[in-house]
């Protein structure tokens, strides 16, 4: 029962260097904070493809002798955190397996909307799975097509499907790397001397040193072998519907993705936050790290200083990480600590980036107001949250949300400020250039992408068991 929108997956690719293991393993590393679970990388050194695939934090698990054997100057990583399929060692990615024309290893960021019965028509004819992830059903789609090439078997196998995906897959010599049509998670293409890298962001280049070339568009696929890159748009045009959630929440906010910087973005939610709902206070304070930019725009557009009355302690997981109930109990704490000598008799704005289930914030607040603070006023730089994600991120279910069932006023008293407001849709449509060009479903309801026959009815038992 966690209390966060939990980040889906990264991806991160190299081709063309001695070290590809090792930069993959620096480029998860910078991704660390899109899934906690598992991390594994392939490599592939012409001939023989290596893997390592392990539960837990990229850090702990790749040791200099788990990089050793990595051989090859192709390899992809993934960290993972688990979306579509259950939290065990047979859900870790790359999956790595061998089909007509060879090993075939993939990466996959996002989560499919029709795997379900894709998964059921070639489960009955014959297809026999290893894991219950959503990324397996494309492997047997490739693995089943008929054309001659890995390029025209990709396109093949994702033109049967549906969903968001960022894809890195390691075909012998070559990478490939596709970005479904709506472009729901982003994909990066930077440059390292004569290699390419491919990457969910930016900050993972920044941590090489690397050169950010340009974002991977959506529906392109991109092609990098010997003899250089070739770009593709095999797929039919859709309307742009990038995640707004990246900005408010999930990406590094030194990453750039959609066209912008995703700091600078956060930044304005918290100006625009100010602009819709001000307030009169003594000092803002951010809820720790996630709330920082949005904290410094509004206290920089109200002229009211930012301290910081909330201090996290680094080194521990992050809270829904936790394996046990006790310790879960016990998380905010164990992150957040309140500072007495900024809170104490001070009137507080306190700036969060969004709203579950509403049981830390009711937390944070009664740690705010015990450190003494006399005002509490409460401002979330989203929208409420009213359904569930089903493009790659784990949310919990309709009645779990807060904002589903609860008015603004309703969550005030519950979570105990003294006031309490959300950033609107139209104030948050401001905040993006191109403010078509992205979902809003979980503040909507409203989903881009119609769900098929079969996926209707899971999400309706879905519903009836949340009932
Ligand atoms: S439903 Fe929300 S979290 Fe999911 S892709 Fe759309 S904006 Fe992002």
């Amino acid at each position: 029962m966690t209390d966060y929108l939990k980040e889906e997956c990264g991806v991160f690719g190299v081709f063309g260097h001695p070290e590809a293991s090792n930069l993959t393993y620096l480029g998860l590393y910078a991704l660390q904070h899109r899934g906690q679970e598992s991390a594994g990388i392939t490599s592939f050194d012409g001939k023989c493809f290596h893997i390592h695939r392990q539960m837990g934090l990229v850090a702990d698990i790749f040791k200099h002798h788990i990089l050793e054997p990595l051989k090859g100057e192709i390899a992809i990583g993934h960290v993972r955190y688990s979306t579509a399929g259950s939290s065990n060692i047979k859900n870790c990615q790359p999956f790595l397996m061998e089909y007509a024309l060879g090993g075939l290893s993939i990466a996959h960021n996002g989560n499919l909307i029709n795997d379900v019965p894709t998964r059921k028509r070639l489960v009955d004819s014959g297809a026999i799975f290893q894991s219950n992830s959503d990324t397996e059903v494309i492997m047997h789609l490739i693995a089943r097509s008929p054309l001659p090439t890995i390029e025209d078997r990709v396109i093949d196998a994702l033109k049967e499907i549906k969903g968001a995906y960022s894809l890195v897959i390691l075909a012998g010599s070559k990478l490939i790397a596709v970005r479904d049509p709506n472009g729901f998670r982003p994909l990066c293409l930077g440059r390292l001397g004569r290699a390419y890298l491919v990457a969910s962001e930016t900050c993972s280049f920044d941590i090489m040193e690397a050169e950010f070339i340009r974002e991977i568009e959506p529906g392109e696929m991109l092609v990098i072998d010997n003899r250089g890159l070739k770009s593709y748009y095999p797929f039919d045009a859709e309307p742009k519907r990038q995640c707004i959630f990246e900005f408010i929440y999930f990406a590094r906010p030194d990453s750039f993705i959609f066209g912008e910087n995703v700091y600078n973005v956060r930044k304005r939610l918290g100006e625009l936050l100010y602009e819709y709902s001000p307030c009169v206070a003594d000092i803002v304070i951010p809820v720790p790290d996630s709330g920082i930019p949005s904290a410094i725009g509004f206290s920089q557009k109200s002229g009211i200083p930012l301290e910081l009355g909330l201090i996290r302690n680094h080194y521990v997981g992050r809270t829904f990480i936790e394996p046990k109930q006790s310790i879960r109990h016990f998380g905010v704490k164990i992150k957040l600590n309140a500072n007495p000598s900024i809170l104490k008799n001070k009137r507080v704005v306190v700036i969060d980036d969004s709203i579950v289930r509403g049981t830390t914030s009711r937390k944070i607040i009664k740690m705010i107001r015990n450190a003494g603070a006399r005002e509490i006023h409460f401002r979330i730089s989203s929208p409420p949250i009213i359904s569930p994600c089903y493009y790659g991120i784990d949310t919990p279910t309709h009645n779990e949300l807060i904002a589903n069932s609860h008015t603004i006023e309703e969550i005030n008293r519950y979570v105990t400020s003294d006031s309490l407001a959300y950033l609107s849709i139209e104030a948050l449509k401001k905040a993006v250039k191109n403010p078509d060009d992205f979902c809003y479903a979980c503040f909507t309801g409203k989903y881009p992408l119609k769900f098929p026959k079969e996926e209707i009815e899971q999400l309706k038992l879905f519903r009836r068991e949340e009932e």
